[in-house]
């Protein structure tokens, strides 16, 4: 046993921080974590899972419209958004309690309050100091807010979960993850929304095709999507929020919420008392098994800034912690990664883009199909779905596999392991679809486009 008070001093109880130190523990370390906000972090409070719960409220809006094809007769439906996020909170603090079990249960102090890095090896939360032979740093990222004259009269998505009511007209700017997410709940609710980007296409970083897709399915929800525009400023006046545009025009509003990328939680951690390096945009810079530049102290999750989803954090917080305490050598391949947005439609993709295919491989093979859904044959809902192959024509190995489409996070999971198994198009027609579903479409693209 070290002469140290704890063998691993995790800071920030979300996601990665959480997952690492009860596997340390589990490992035999001595292990505490200081959280100052809430435990379970950005994904349990103000991301991931208010989200998701969010979306599904949001989507029976249209299942209300789509269920009058089949015959229903449900009659004008109401919303209360009161109740939504009563029954929301409600979960979240359940889930908290849980992630507090769950640390009690592995034998982690829990140390409520903002930790402060003194030197290499201690930790101050108010006044009490302790000392760790290793230290993770696991604090995560907060919304980052564009500097324009007026932004303080815009909200960021941990607002967003905070509204006392739903606003009447929103808008929105960006045009990544949160965006999409965030104007699709919007919409689905009752707001009107319009999200204001200033590219050419939604969800840049994925294959180009997914963004035009979902921003032509947006559009028909009713969501008004201004292209290669930017907000200047916003006036706040009693009757609510003047947007103005780049290009001069004004926009009423009673809601503006700001969803422009986040930025790494490191201010005020002391990381300047330890020595450890950060690059420009205030993320830490570690290796590949996740020690910064001072080796007691490690770092995971968002605030590496390298891909800021739960699942990586998690993955990063086992290998931390299965290196450190269980003499393993486990590192994270980021390849392959699945990842879903929940707008309406949802967008899931696995692999490369094709635009990242091209520039590793000299002959692709494309599959797309695109079709209404056997659901809307009858509900008489618009909303179409595209799905995509990106195929290496040397190996058949399948490089990329994207959809956008109801369930899209749902169906790609499995495609994730077939990637990871090195899958080529041959097996893929090889296996049998599962009839009638949207999936089965990823078997029975027979003809390169
Ligand atoms: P993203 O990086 O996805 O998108 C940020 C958007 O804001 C981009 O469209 C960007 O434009 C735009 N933007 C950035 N700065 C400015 C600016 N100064 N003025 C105007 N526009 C600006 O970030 P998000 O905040 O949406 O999400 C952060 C991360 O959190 C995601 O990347 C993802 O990793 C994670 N996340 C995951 C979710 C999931 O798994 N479903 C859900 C939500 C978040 P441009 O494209 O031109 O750069």
């Amino acid at each position: 046993m070290s002469a140290y008070d704890y063998d691993l001093f995790t800071i920030g109880g979300g996601s990665g921080g959480v997952r690492a130190s009860r596997f340390a523990a589990q490992h035999g370390a001595r292990v505490a974590i200081a959280e100052s906000q809430y435990l379970g972090g950005t994904c349990v409070n103000v991301g991931c899972i208010p989200k998701k719960l969010m979306s599904y409220g949001a989507h029976f809006h249209e299942d209300f419209s789509d269920a009058v094809g089949y015959g229903w007769q449900p009659g004008q439906p109401g919303f209360d958004w009161a109740t939504l996020i009563a029954a929301k909170d409600k979960e979240i603090a359940r889930l908290n309690g849980v992630y507090r079990k769950l640390l009690d249960g592995a034998g982690v102090k829990v140390i409520d309050g903002f930790a402060v890095i003194e030197d290499a090896h201690t930790v101050r939360v108010g006044e009490q100091r302790f000392s760790a032979e290793h230290i993770l740093i696991a604090t995560g990222g907060q919304p980052s807010v564009p500097n324009f004259p007026g932004s303080v009269h815009a909200i960021t998505s941990d607002g967003f979960f905070r509204l006392p009511a739903l606003p009447a007209r929103t808008v929105v700017m960006g045009g990544g993850y949160i965006a999409v997410e965030l104007a699709s709940i919007l919409n689905g609710l009752g707001s009107q929304v319009t999200l204001v980007y200033r590219g050419k296409q939604l969800l840049r970083t994925m294959d180009a095709e997914l963004g035009v897709f979902l921003a032509a399915e947006m559009q028909k929800k009713g969501m008004q999507i201004l292209f290669e525009t930017t907000i200047a400023g916003i006036e706040q006046s009693a009757g609510g929020k003047t947007v103005i545009l780049d290009d001069g025009r004004r926009i009423e509003a009673d809601c503006v919420l700001l969803a422009t990328g986040r930025d790494a939680n490191t201010a005020q951690l002391g990381l300047g008392n330890a020595g450890v390096a950060t690059k420009d945009n205030g993320a830490i810079v570690v290796n590949e098994q996740f020690a910064t530049n001072v080796p007691s102290i490690h770092a995971i999750g968002d605030v590496i800034d390298r891909i800021a989803l739960t699942p990586v954090a998690l993955a990063e917080g086992m290998a931390v912690a299965g290196r450190l305490f269980n003499k393993a050598a486990r590192s994270v391949s980021y390849d392959n990664v699945p990842t879903a947005v929940f707008s309406h439609p949802n967008v899931a993709t696995v692999g490369l883009s094709e635009e990242q295919a091209r520039k590793k491989f000299t002959g692709l093979r494309i599959f797309k199909s695109e079709f209404k859904p056997l659901k809307h044959t009858l509900s008489g809902n618009p909303e179409r779905t595209f799905m995509k192959l990106v195929v290496d024509a040397a190996s058949d190995k399948v490089l990329g596999v994207h959809m956008v489409g109801a369930e899209a996070g749902e169906i790609m999971q499995g495609f994730a392991v077939a990637l990871q198994c090195g899958a080529t198009k041959a097996q893929f027609d090889a296996t049998i679809g599962i009839h009638p579903t949207a999936a089965e479409e990823f078997v029975t693209m027979r003809t390169p486009v």
